[in-house]
């Protein structure tokens, strides 16, 4: 049982879902009219129907929130995504992707999206997925779910699914300071992947992906190896005119009112998530962006 369960929690949520709904439509589509919908980029991690947990939605749950976002969103691959932050959005879109690659994913969550051609990117671990290995978060909390092996890889990545990198080692990069170490993790975990599983891999999701667990060095890393993108994990919306080398990341919450209230852009979070800068801004930039508004306000 999760703290989500709680009715009273689900009652709150709901109160508040509804009755900043009709605000949020008419700001989304004034948002939309002006292409400037927002991009947004979803997480989940194992999707099963035993030992259920924080990381975990059932196959029934999953199922119901791919309805929802099929009925609603511009389903699109992070490449996508990119090109819309860059050049512009008329319809609010949704990636979806995975961290950490659970075995158990590929019983009905990843054909249910491959059979309805949803794009998908599945960020993995490589030293599991080579070794077999689970994750140490599940063996010290007694649950050593297991890993994808690297024959479910190839079978998803052929069967059109993007691979992600997701370090070697599922390290925390915010706490590592050897550059060397940081790249072994961030290049030599896709360099694994891409040697046995024979694709390119183009985006990079960091673990845990808090700003704490982030780390300026591993974004100039990462730019360098030729990544296209790289993910963070602590909520936030992307809109075109944002960085879109960095996207920010929501967690499909297991409660779909939760991921409801997230996708239709709760102005609570808009206030109150700060996007992480990884470089100072360039004050030319600076300079260039203080001329531009001095424009618009002619
Ligand atoms: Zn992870």
């Amino acid at each position: 049982m999760t703290t989500f369960s709680l009715p009273w929690r689900g009652g709150l949520i709901g109160a508040y879902y509804y009755a900043t709904l009709p605000g949020r439509m008419l700001i989304n589509a004034s948002a939309a009219r002006n292409a400037k919908a927002p991009v947004m980029v979803i997480y989940y991690h194992r999707v099963a129907d035993r030992k259920l947990n924080d990381w975990t939605i059932s196959n029934t749950q999953f199922k119901r929130e791919v309805d929802w976002l099929e009925a609603n969103f511009d389903l699109v691959s992070l490449d996508e995504a990119q090109r819309r932050i860059r050049e512009g959005n008329t319809r609010a879109s949704v990636s979806i992707t995975f961290d950490d690659g659970y075995a158990e994913n590929c019983e009905r969550a990843l054909p249910l999206l491959i059979g309805r051609k949803i794009p998908c990117t599945y960020f993995v671990t490589s030293c599991s997925a080579q070794e077999g290995k689970p994750f140490p978060h599940d063996v010290a909390d007694g649950t050593p779910f297991r890993p994808n092996s690297i024959e479910q890889l190839r079978s998803l990545a052929a069967a059109g699914v993007e691979i992600g990198a997701h370090t070697r080692s599922h390290a925390d990069l915010g706490k590592i300071t050897c550059e060397e170490r940081l790249r072994d993790e961030i290049v030599g975990g896709r360099d694994a992947l891409e040697r046995e599983l024979g694709v390119e891999i183009r985006h990079f999701a960091f673990p845990y992906g808090l700003h704490e667990n982030l780390n300026p060095v591993a974004f100039r890393i990462a730019k360098e190896a030729g990544f296209a993108g790289v993910c963070s994990a602590y909520g936030g919306y992307n809109r075109p005119g944002d960085d879109p080398f960095h996207l920010q990341r929501i967690h499909a919450d297991p409660e779909i009112l939760r991921l409801k209230n997230w996708l239709t852009v709760d102005p609570r979070k808009v206030l109150r998530i700060e996007r992480y800068l990884y470089e100072l801004p360039n004050p030319k930039d600076h300079h260039g962006k203080e001329v531009q508004r001095v424009r618009d306000a002619l």
